[in-house]
């Protein structure tokens, strides 16, 4: 029997984990192996490079403003090849404070502004006073649930952010609000969606509680590497998990 496998890179894993995003390649690898895809796992952190072409899936977990700050600033050196990753339909995952930092920019809790890099049109923002001095909008905190209309999917998670992101022109949700806040507590959207980048402010993590997002997302990778082989069909025959 042939041999598959997919390479993982953990962007940032051992910075930006909050509440065990690194779940999510557990939830995924839990699916692979079901299928005999064996997975093979890269933390990619401060000072590494990050190839473009060397992996086949990314994850880029949720982390406090401080660990944000710090990521930032590294991050702009991998600008150009995460921007090249995700045009060539690289399949990613980002939460919370990943999913931010893909974007425009993001304001912090105290005010400051940290630049994302921009590979994506969506921004985040806090609320404040009208002397910008404090902050008035309160924290996006609880269980939440979602529909994804285009698949007819619902998502539970549980939310923690500060932050309030608004997405752009070329982006659509992961899903409409059903209960909970979502991206920005006030146009019902949770998470985004743009070519095969899946962002969400869910923990939980997600995949682990969505099977049915794990299945969806390992498929989209799998297709793309093996393109001959009927992935969705395999995949089907393995029950899914939903907590
Ligand atoms: N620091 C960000 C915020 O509070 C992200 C939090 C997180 O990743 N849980 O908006």
């Amino acid at each position: 029997m042939a041999n598959y496998d997919i390479s993982v890179a953990h962007l940032y894993g051992n910075l930006m984990n909050t509440y065990g995003d690194y779940g999510n390649i557990i939830a995924l690898t839990y699916y692979a192996k079901q299928i005999g895809v064996s997975v093979d796992y890269h933390l990619v952190s401060l000072g590494d490079e990050f190839d473009a072409i060397a992996y086949d899936f990314v994850l880029f977990g949720g982390g406090q403003d401080y660990e944000e700050t710090i990521v930032a600033n590294d991050l702009k050196s991998k600008t150009n090849q995460l921007h090249d990753y995700i045009e060539n339909d690289g399949a990613l995952l980002a939460i919370c404070g990943g999913f931010q930092l893909l974007g425009k920019y993001m304001i912090m809790a105290d005010g400051t502004k940290v630049d994302g890099i921009g590979v994506m049109d969506h921004y985040t923002t806090n609320m404040y006073d009208d002397k910008l001095t404090t902050l008035t909008g309160e924290r996006l905190t609880g269980n939440i649930v979602i529909k994804n209309n285009e698949t007819d999917e619902t998502y539970h998670g549980f939310e923690n952010h500060q932050g309030r992101t608004f997405l752009g022109e070329s982006e659509r949700s992961l899903g409409t609000v059903i209960s909970g806040n979502g991206n920005n507590g006030m146009d019902k959207t949770e998470g985004v969606i743009y070519r095969n980048v899946y962002g969400s402010y869910f923990h939980g993590p997600i995949f682990t509680r969505n099977g049915n997002l794990a299945k969806r997302v390992l498929i989209t990778i799998l297709n793309k590497k093996y393109p001959t082989i009927d992935w969705h069909s395999m995949l089907e025959a393995v029950e899914t998990e939903t907590f």
